[in-house]
């Protein structure tokens, strides 16, 4: 490496970028809910690396795990021939915690990839291609996964994507009547994380898990970023007494490591493995590193009942963050949106704030509000130390305004 140029100029350079302004932040190590420079400046981690470092980071039974697991064996067959025990025990273990019809774990890479293996299992068990998704929906990146964004900005430059995908709005029981003997599936986030925190009813949820069921239509639930007790459920799902035909997970279910799964009934997921043999296939979906991984961040979040206490500290957050610039704070459990005036003032407050070492975000469909997304392992001290700042960081812009 050349010694005179600096590691931020080769990112630049070498690294594709995805925007135009990436945040440059260099850091060195991370630990709890604590990310480091090489100057040994300390930032909270607000936003969990988007949702996946759900136990904060450096978590010693994780990376126990993981180097057992490296010193067994790392990858040896392409996914589902092998029985591999990583593998196994990981989707028992998610199995023994979901209801009965959700019982068999295809495990993938990401998150895009189990919306892909989702929408097809969906075409392929239904026999029909219409999928409905909601306005202001994330599922990914890929093609298919972008094909039901409900966001045109971040679509039109890459069309024709999938066709027969349908939009509708959450919350509007009349536009369940876009459900039809046509339609493959429906596919939801279970709370909408771009959208900026946007929660479901418990009417309308049950009403669309009956419209399905009428229509003979896979209701899809992406958790993705809200599953695995973000919400203070274990899943998102159980708060609405509803169960998907397919779940999705991703982000924090490998423990920080890269995995995700699509888990439906042994049934419906037969559909891929035969008339044609092969229906989904992954190189390194479920990979053993991942899943060992996985598993022990299961283990953890389960024995130390974290979940228990997402809603105390979510209303922890929402006791402290009241402030005139504050219009509303969005949330669930501990999946947060602090809404402001507009886009500048809540890219100003997010630029200071993580200036004093508070890592925060804005949401992709709703540039207004600032992400709070902390590790569930978060204290309630370190939270009243975050509200701190970011009130300071308010009181100071209020000042600035007169
Ligand atoms: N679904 C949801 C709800 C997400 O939040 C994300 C990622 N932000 C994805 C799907 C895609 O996951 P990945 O980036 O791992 O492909």
């Amino acid at each position: 490496m050349n010694t005179h140029i600096s590691l931020r100029q080769l990112f630049l350079h070498h690294n594709a970028q995805t925007s135009t302004t990436p945040l440059l932040l260099e850091f060195d190590h991370a630990k709890g809910v604590y990310l480091y420079d090489k100057s040994g400046k300390s930032y909270m981690d607000l936003i969990s690396g988007i949702g996946v470092s759900n136990l904060g980071h450096g978590r010693e039974e994780v990376k126990r795990a993981i180097n057992e697991q490296v010193e067994r064996y790392m990858h040896l067959m392409v996914y589902g021939e092998y029985v591999l025990a990583p593998q196994v025990n990981l989707a028992e273990k998610l199995c023994s915690l979901l209801p009965e019809s959700l019982s068999s774990v295809y495990f993938v890479n990401s998150g895009s990839e189990a919306v892909e293996g989702a929408l097809k299992l969906a075409k392929r068990y239904t026999a029909r291609t219409e999928i409905i998704s909601f306005t202001d929906s994330y599922h990914g990146s890929t093609h298919g996964a972008l094909s039901i964004m409900g966001n045109e900005t971040f679509k039109s430059a890459y069309r024709p994507l999938l066709p027969d995908v349908h939009f509708i709005n959450l919350n509007v029981i009349e536009q369940l009547s876009r459900i039809s003997d046509k339609t493959a599936c429906v596919i939801l986030e279970t709370v909408q994380g771009e959208a900026g925190i946007r929660i479901p009813d418990a009417t309308y949820m049950n009403q669309l898990r009956k419209v399905c069921d009428h229509h003979g239509v896979l209701l899809i639930l992406d958790e993705i970023q809200c599953g695995l007790g973000r919400t203070g459920h274990l899943f998102a799902f159980q708060q609405f007494k509803i169960v998907p035909d397919i779940l999705l997970l991703a982000k924090s279910l490998g423990g920080g490591m890269p995995i995700g799964a699509f888990i439906s009934s042994n049934k419906i997921m037969a559909e891929l493995s035969d008339h044609p043999i092969l229906g989904h296939i992954t190189t390194f979906g479920g990979h053993p590193v991942c899943c060992a991984a996985g598993l022990a961040a299961l283990d953890v979040l389960i024995r130390e009942k974290l979940t228990d206490s997402v809603e105390e500290k979510s209303q922890l957050f929402a006791n402290l963050l009241v402030h005139p610039l504050i219009l509303e704070v969005r949330r669930s459990g501990l999946l947060m949106a602090v809404q402001f005036a507009d886009y500048e003032q809540n890219k100003r407050i997010i630029d200071i704030c993580i200036e004093r070492g508070l890592i925060v975000d804005w949401f992709l469909h709703n540039s207004n509000s600032m992400r709070l997304s902390p590790p569930l392992s978060i204290t309630q001290t370190e939270i009243k130390t975050a509200c701190k700042i970011i009130i300071t960081v308010l009181d100071e812009l209020l000042l600035s305004m007169v």
